[in-house]
């Protein structure tokens, strides 16, 4: 007997349980749909043009792997806040955005998970209902209570901002309220402009904060058009955070590349609040790694690989959407009686298909074809080549 004698088998990860799964699946023909990852029409995973060139500078002058400083590589930093808030804006010419290199996006959501509880422990988290699956577990573990919002309505395909604004009407003020600032994992759907300026009354007016998660800036309609949200909710005059990725953006999934910016009152708040921060990341894992940073700084801040990375993320973006298009056209050829046109409607990476549990698991098990048991397809997964083999496998299913 010891200690871990009684350990239990924790459940697998819904989603990169799945792809274990899936790697273990001989099926020649078999398609991963469950992952969020972007694959280009080869089914390759790239390694953007402008990352190579960004590594070859660097490799020139190769430097000491010393410790970064606990929030990060400044220019990092700096290069984030810029394409976060907008270079000129006002909150970074007056200096009152608090950023931090987080290790991915997750992370940059666990800092301000941890930041939050310190200040705020008895607040209850909001995350939208679906949600990506680690806001629950990320804030339930950071220890708040994590209650949900109204966000999609199934029958309609789309959001239900009645309900949504009427949940947010209802939280209790205080509350952290997470909101996809872009592309919605995993619904696809979005909150238009007018939409925003509703959600950021309420939370204004029930004195919510604002924790925006913005995952996938420039997979949905642009890098500027993703972030619009930023903006509306400084001329609101919000404070809130927001966590930011270059998983997608940049394909550097590995890498655990991300940030974590907290917009506040002044200058003096804002170098409270990161000193803050850097106590939260130091108990965590004392200093963010170097390489990852260190690529995203050259890329973002030399125009011309700041203009390579645009042109590689819109030929991205546009893929995306031609997929969905093709994805509904071979839907219909495949027999599929349905309008699926909402699949060309979707925002992203995701689309949330409507297919139930069964049919995903009859998916799965009669055709090799792995998506979420939540009906979830990462569509930026298909291509020339296992399009038609998908298509005729949800029309079987359907
Ligand atoms: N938020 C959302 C909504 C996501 O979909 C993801 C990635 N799947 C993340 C955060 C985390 O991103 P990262 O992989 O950079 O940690």
């Amino acid at each position: 007997m010891s200690l871990f004698t009684a350990v239990e088998m924790a459940p697998r990860d819904p989603i990169l349980g799945l792809s274990e799964q899936f790697n273990a699946d001989t099926r020649a023909d078999k398609v991963n749909l469950g992952v969020g990852v972007y694959f280009d029409a080869h089914g390759k995973l790239p390694l953007l043009e402008c990352v190579q060139a960004a590594e070859k500078n660097l490799m020139r002058a190769p430097s000491a792997r010393g410790y970064l400083p606990i929030d990060g590589i400044a220019a990092y930093d700096q290069a984030v806040r810029g394409l976060v808030f907008g270079a000129d804006s006002e909150p970074v010419q007056s200096g009152r955005v608090a950023t931090v290199q987080a290790i991915g996006g997750t992370g940059g959501l666990k800092i301000g998970a941890d930041f939050l509880k310190k200040l705020s422990p008895d607040a209850r988290v909001l995350i939208s209902d679906p949600s990506w699956e680690n806001h629950r577990a990320l804030f339930t573990q950071a220890g708040f209570a994590v209650g949900s919002y109204t966000y999609y309505d199934a029958a309609k395909r789309g959001l239900n901002i009645e309900a949504l604004l009427a949940d947010l009407n209802a939280a209790a003020p205080g509350s952290i309220v997470v909101l996809h600032a872009c592309c919605h994992n995993p619904t696809g759907c979005d909150l238009g402009s007018a939409q925003w300026d509703q959600v950021i009354a309420v939370l204004q007016a029930r004195g919510l904060t604002l924790f925006l998660d913005m995952a996938y800036q420039g997979f949905g309609q642009g890098i500027a058009e993703d972030g619009a949200v930023i903006g509306k909710c400084v001329a609101a005059g919000l404070n809130f955070l927001v966590s930011t990725s270059f998983s997608k953006n940049l394909s550097l999934y590995g890498e655990r590349v991300g940030s974590l910016s907290v917009l506040c009152a002044d200058k003096q708040e804002a170098s409270r609040v990161l000193s803050q921060l850097k106590i939260v990341i130091r108990a965590n894992y004392s200093t963010p790694p170097t390489h990852g940073g260190a690529v995203v700084a050259a890329v973002l801040n030399d125009p011309g690989l700041r203009a390579l990375w645009e042109k590689e993320l819109t030929h991205m973006r546009t893929r995306i959407q031609a997929v969905r298009q093709q994805l509904v056209d071979g839907l219909k050829a495949a027999g599929v009686q349905q309008d699926m046109g909402f699949i060309a409607r979707q925002i992203g990476m995701f689309s949330y298909s409507g297919l139930s549990r069964e049919q995903m698991l009859r998916l799965r098990n009669e055709f090799g074809v792995y998506g979420t048991d939540t009906g979830r397809m990462c569509v930026a997964a298909l291509n020339d080549r296992n399009m038609g083999y998908v298509c005729r496998a949800i029309a079987q299913v359907l």
